[in-house]
């Protein structure tokens, strides 16, 4: 009996990939240009509407590839709008996404890995540990599946990597997708510009990521002394605060950007005035905005949120200091879509 091959999964090949496919078969891969232009602009999910190929080019393609959806597991939607999507992977393991609607456009917070190794106090995800990293097509496909879902008039235009996992420790599917989501012509179309790739520190990872992409940095940062943020974040024991601080000043930042410093604000562990003025102090020599982030409580969690006066007031200290500081209310809160928040238990 013969054995049936398993197809391969297209979108796990880069478009120089499945280029080389068709070289390897004596056509010319430029093909490859068109069938990325099905797949990811024109969204369809197989090779019979590829009309500008010859039926047995779609033949020969549909005999090696597959181009699969994510299965929605489960769909929480927010009294605020915010949907945050359970998916299924090929091997049972689920990932989440939360799509966020702001006032004329979306975000799409996407996850890199299942569950997280670096173990912050703060977060749910990190609690279970890592259970793998996501490939390049299941990154690319969080995005390709949804980018449909949002309202007409709040089309999905930013990109955040705040989902599960940690970005930079899935380096290279983390590039490659973000390759495809930025291509321009034959690609998902996003500005790089309007992506951001959160990382809680991975310090030798940063600079890499600022010369191969042209994306936004955001750094979970959340205290101000290698005490409390060796205490937070184990990462830190590794690459303390000073080493994150350097690899952020030699970030290669474009004109007019900044990096965006994230700080979860708990309750009396690092919400304190001095140090709002310790951070005002840190940052200075980097080019840098400022987003608060008040706890968001889950179950288990030993922290606590602070008291809004608490927040307003570090936020002062910052504003008064001449950061653009904004305290980002969590969207999703009541769905477990926050910051932090994400656990994709089965
Ligand atoms: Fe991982 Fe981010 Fe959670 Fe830290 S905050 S454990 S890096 S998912």
């Amino acid at each position: 009996m013969n054995k049936v091959e398993k197809k391969q999964n297209l979108l796990e090949l880069e478009r120089g990939q499945l280029a080389r496919w068709f070289a390897d078969r004596s056509i010319a891969p430029y093909r490859a240009d068109q069938v990325c232009k099905w797949v990811y602009l024109r969204q369809v999910d197989g090779f019979d509407p590829m009309t500008d190929l010859g039926k047995g080019l779609r033949a020969s393609l549909a005999e090696a590839f597959e181009i699969p959806r994510l299965p929605v597991d489960a769909l929480a939607e927010s009294a605020d709008g915010s949907r945050k999507y359970r998916l299924r992977l090929s091997d049972g393991l689920f990932v989440e996404a939360v799509l966020m609607p702001e006032r004329a456009h979306s975000t799409l917070c996407v996850s890199s890995q299942v569950g997280c190794a670096m173990g912050c106090r703060f977060c749910r995800t990190g609690a279970d540990g890592l259970r793998r990293n996501l490939t390049r097509g299941e990154i690319v496909a969080q995005v390709r599946d949804l980018v449909g879902s949002a309202d007409a008039d709040r089309p999905l235009t930013n990109i955040v990597f705040m989902g599960m996992g940690e970005p930079l420790a899935n380096f290279k599917p983390l590039v490659s997708a973000l390759e495809t989501l930025t291509d321009n012509d034959y690609g998902l179309k996003f500005s790089g510009h309007r992506i951001t790739v959160s990382t809680a520190g991975l310090v030798p990872r940063m600079l890499d990521l600022g010369h191969q992409t042209r994306v936004n940095l955001a750094v979970s940062l959340n205290a101000t002394d290698n005490e409390t943020r060796n205490r937070l974040m184990p990462i830190n024991r590794k690459y303390p605060i000073e080493a994150l601080l350097d690899a952020c000043g030699q970030y290669p930042l474009q004109t007019g950007r900044r990096i965006t410093f994230e700080y979860i604000l708990i309750d009396g562990v690092n919400d304190s005035t001095d140090n709002a003025r310790r951070l005002a102090k840190l940052l200075r020599p980097i080019r840098s905005k400022i987003n608060l982030i008040p706890f968001n409580p889950h179950p288990g969690s030993p922290f606590r949120r602070p008291e809004e006066e608490a927040v307003l007031a570090f936020q002062q200290i910052l504003l008064d200091s001449h950061y653009t500081t904004i305290i980002r209310r969590s969207k999703g809160q009541d769905i477990a879509a926050a910051c932090g928040q994400l656990a994709a238990e089965g």
